[in-house]
């Protein structure tokens, strides 16, 4: 699970640099398949060896010309609510300001753990801009130059300090953890309660901690299903809620935690280009995915939407053509007694399993059935294969040159997996490795 680190402050104290700086010193994840999504406002890096996604709330600021103060607040408010922690950002160059004052007094109130670093402070000579920040009695204040590097390995290394120990939240036995992702009014809430009231479903809610968002845990025939984060979904009336940058952070934070996302699209609006980042994300995360065009009881011409709703998928969310989709409402209940059954499916696939023997006699076909090209002077020649692990189901091949296997042959063995194994509806990785050593 990594940690939701969200960068807040004022406009144009440097939420930004600070961001890309983060970014450029804590290494991407490394990954054999690179990552779909390429956003300003949302990066997964590593920090001294601990998952983060880090935020960038700059990305959301409200044009400074408006002087939105209060929307300011509204996104603070918000940061604090879902992040793991946040950094407040201050201008040193400018001073302390009244705003940072408010904003402070805020996360102060809010019991949650945030740190203070005061921006533009470029060198040692300057830090005497940062008495007034002293004086708040915030502990400790860390002076950091963003564009230059001043002081910013050092926050790292106190900000990994404070972050917990990466580790893989143990799927629970015999359950399917649901998340239910989208934009602001797509109808989220309205289908968890739909969900929640369906026939012969048992719901049974776990005590939140501050850590942990509150779940549910439904019984539908005799299978249980824990809907991640049913809390936020449901909390309402306040304005930060309708901000659509921030749904984003939520979709990202029920995806750390879920098997299988439920992407809600509001069929009226078609597919937005957030959907489908979004999207890009559960398959970035490995997640399986469910398209949901809730609000179908809206649509007169159905057929002809369906057919547009197909092209804008081809269109948008290529990447993803194994998500299975399905049009609902949760007004009427109109199909949504299938989304259960779907889920199932789903899962089964996700968490399937393969002998090894099975694996080599497919890798073994399909090699044979189109025989890999040659690189240099010898043929690319793969070994053996092996599923490495599930959820999703993850393929690890070992050839004299992996780094020579071109995409679209790689594309193919994963194709030829999916295939054999029936794996149609979820991510299927492949990866390739050299053969280790000692067997060379
Ligand atoms: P959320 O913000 O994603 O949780 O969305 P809500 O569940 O609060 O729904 C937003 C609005 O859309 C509400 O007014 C709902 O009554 C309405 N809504 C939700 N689902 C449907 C649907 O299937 N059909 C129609 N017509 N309206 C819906």
């Amino acid at each position: 699970m990594s940690a939701l680190v969200a960068i807040v402050g004022r406009p144009n104290v440097g939420k930004s640099t600070l961001f890309n700086r983060l970014v450029g010193y804590n290494k991407a994840m490394v990954d054999d398949q690179p990552g779909v999504t390429r956003d300003r406002n949302y990066a997964q890096v590593k920090v001294r060896g601990k998952p983060v996604t880090l935020v960038d709330t700059g990305g959301f600021d409200p044009d400074l010309k408006a002087g939105l103060t209060a929307l300011v607040r509204e996104q603070t408010m918000m940061a604090l609510e879902e992040a793991d922690l946040t950094v407040f950002l201050a201008d040193g160059r400018q001073g302390l300001n009244p705003h940072d004052r408010e904003l402070l007094d805020l996360l102060r109130r809010s019991g949650r753990p945030f740190l203070l670093a005061v921006n533009k402070i470029d060198g040692p000579e300057k830090e005497a801009a940062l008495a007034d920040f002293y004086a708040l009695g915030v502990e400790p204040v860390w002076p950091v130059s963003a564009a230059h590097g001043y002081g910013v390995r050092d926050f790292i290394d106190y900000l990994a300090g404070l972050l917990p120990e990466a580790e893989e939240e143990t799927p629970p036995e015999g359950l399917v953890r649901v998340g239910v992702i989208g934009r602001p009014n797509v109808g989220k809430s309205s289908l968890v309660n739909r969900l929640l009231g369906e026939e012969r479903t048992l719901v049974a809610e776990t005590p939140g901690t501050t850590r942990d968002p509150v779940d549910v845990t439904v019984e539908h025939r005799g299978r249980f299903y824990l809907l991640v984060d049913t809390a936020g979904i449901r909390r309402k009336g306040r304005v930060s809620l309708k901000l659509e940058k921030y749904s984003v952070m939520r979709a990202l934070k029920s995806l750390e935690r879920c098997d299988v996302a439920l992407l809600l699209v509001d069929s009226v609006e078609g597919i937005t280009d957030q959907d489908a980042h979004v999207a890009g994300y559960a398959l970035d995360r490995g997640r399986g995915l469910i398209l949901v065009f809730n609000k179908w009881d809206l649509i007169k011409d159905q057929r002809a939407e369906l057919k547009k709703i197909k092209a804008s998928l081809e269109l948008k969310m290529k990447f993803l053509s194994f998500a299975p989709f399905l049009s609902v409402s949760a007004l009427t209940g109109l199909r949504t007694g299938r989304i259960f059954g779907l889920i199932d499916e789903v899962f089964a696939q996700y968490s399937f399993r393969a002998p090894t023997g099975q694996v080599n006699r497919v890798l073994e076909q399909a090699v044979l059935a189109h025989i890999p090209p040659y690189v240099g002077r010898s043929r690319l020649k793969f070994y053996y294969g092996t599923q490495v692990s599930t959820r999703p189901p993850t393929f690890v091949l070992f050839a004299n040159r992996p780094d020579k296997v071109h995409f679209s042959y790689q594309r193919y063995l994963t194709n030829s997996f999916r295939e054999a194994f029936g794996l149609d509806k979820v991510p299927v990785r492949v990866l390739l490795r050299p053969r280790p050593k000692k067997e060379r």
